[in-house]
């Protein structure tokens, strides 16, 4: 595993340009399919015997970059693209887990994650308990004896909660159960969960990786650090059926994980990357931990200035003196803590969606992550589908706006906002 630096990881691992015919940058195979030698080449390629690029379902050149470079900044072993964030999430689970399986998660995750844990995998037979992750103890009193995942989020979105990963991972341990970690909000360059115990690192590059808000795409970085042939993961230690006879745990013992991702995961459910997506999301990679950086300078300072907005009742931000998360984010995000803003109104529902309608910087729309300002109010949108304990539980309030705070100007930003606050009608300011 390479010794460099993070900026230097996200700017070089992976990429051999002697392979690439002396390109600097990493070029775009565009291209569905490779030609093979001759039958036995072909035969060896299918069987393992040989590794090799088949089928751009299953891999492609510029995707190995990308994958190799994530597990790079992550610390894995190994890491996979999709299509998407929820590809990854929803094909990370699916390769793992069976009918009759149980995963314990945190409460406060992204709302497509929450659906896809309480309403679509149950009808396949997998369910969740949720819990309150601000305390690890949790995880322990939800596990069955069915229990096979942890899955939880670095960084909740959009509660901003803060999570003890390694109190959690202890119980993950104990259970013998993999620990996955959505890391997309807090990004590798700010976080590394597998130093903190994770198993299972996943992104949406969508977000900050990508962080030019033009390509989806998706990852799944293996620690390589679970123990499948501990009796409670069968399908990596008895012959694959759906991969002739293949003993994943024998075969490819720490990449066990990594490869039943592309062999099944990806041959079965199809999330696969677009090369040109993987090569927007290089270029968007090699400039994360500058851009981070800002993205956090500004939130923290457009933080501080809300704080002491009249209109404004309350501020969450991780970084925030009075933030109670901020003993764990100095622990767990000391170096920023990102660019997700959350805050309240004194005029609740009505003021929030109308703050959300006026602003001109901060564009309405869902999505994170992007350079430049993102506002929206997710009790009417993102978490509109939510019961509303779910949302309570999640941190959405009525009265709750979250910001992606972008690169611009702050001086810019905070004029926006205020300019937006004067449109609050009056009978809604208190
Ligand atoms: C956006 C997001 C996802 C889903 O990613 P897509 O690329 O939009 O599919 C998953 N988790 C978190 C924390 C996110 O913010």
């Amino acid at each position: 595993m390479s010794t460099q630096k993070f900026a230097t990881n996200a700017l070089h691992a992976g990429h051999d340009v002697k392979q690439t015919g002396g390109t600097r940058a990493v070029p775009i195979y565009q291209t569905t399919s490779y030609v093979f030698n001759d039958s036995d080449h072909a035969a060896n390629l299918f069987s393992l015997k040989e590794l090799g690029f088949i089928y751009t379902r299953l891999n492609n050149p510029t995707n190995q970059i990308l994958q190799d470079r994530l597990a790079a900044i992550e610390g894995g072993t190994g890491a996979v693209v999709f299509a998407s964030g929820t590809a990854a999430i929803s094909t990370g689970l699916l390769t793992l887990l069976k009918a009759g399986d149980h995963i314990v998660a945190s409460s406060s995750l992204y709302g497509g994650t929450y659906n896809l844990l309480s309403v679509t995998l149950p009808r396949l037979g997998i369910t969740t308990t949720f819990v309150d992750a601000s305390n690890p103890e949790n995880f322990e009193k939800a596990v069955q004896e069915n229990t096979r995942a942890f899955f939880v989020e670095s960084l909740g979105n959009p509660k901003l909660d803060v999570l003890d990963l390694r109190g959690i991972s202890v119980y993950a341990k104990k259970a013998e159960v993999p620990f996955i970690v959505d890391n997309t909000v807090a990004t590798p360059a700010l976080l590394n969960p597998i130093e903190h115990g994770a198993n299972i690192v996943i992104h949406s590059l969508t977000k900050y990786i990508g962080g030019q808000g033009n390509s989806l795409g998706g990852a799944i970085i293996d620690a390589g650090t679970f123990n499948w042939a501990n009796g409670k993961f069968p399908e990596f230690t008895e012959p694959s059926a759906g991969y002739h006879g293949l003993v994943y745990h024998e075969a490819l013992g720490a990449a066990s994980y990594t490869f039943k991702l592309i062999l099944e995961g990806l041959r079965d459910f199809g999330g696969a990357l677009s090369p040109t997506n993987a090569f927007q999301i290089i270029q968007g990679l090699e400039t994360l931990e500058v851009r981070i950086q800002k993205h956090s300078e500004n939130a923290l300072e457009l933080a501080k200035w809300l704080e002491n907005q009249e209109e404004v009742s309350w501020v969450n931000y991780p970084g925030l003196a009075t933030s109670k998360y901020k003993s764990l984010s100095d622990l767990y995000l000391p170096k920023g803590q990102s660019g997700i803003v959350t805050f309240g109104l004194k005029g609740g529902y009505e003021a929030a969606k109308t703050v959300a309608n006026t602003t001109k910087l901060f564009s309405l729309l869902a999505n994170i992550g992007d350079t430049k300002s993102l506002i929206i109010h997710p009790a009417s949108t993102t978490h509109q589908q939510l019961s509303e304990e779910a949302q309570e539980n999640a941190g959405v309030t009525k009265d709750l706006i979250r910001l992606s705070v972008g690169i611009e100007n702050i001086d810019d930003l905070q004029t926006d906002l205020k300019e937006a606050f004067t449109k609050i009608p009056q009978q809604d300011l208190v």
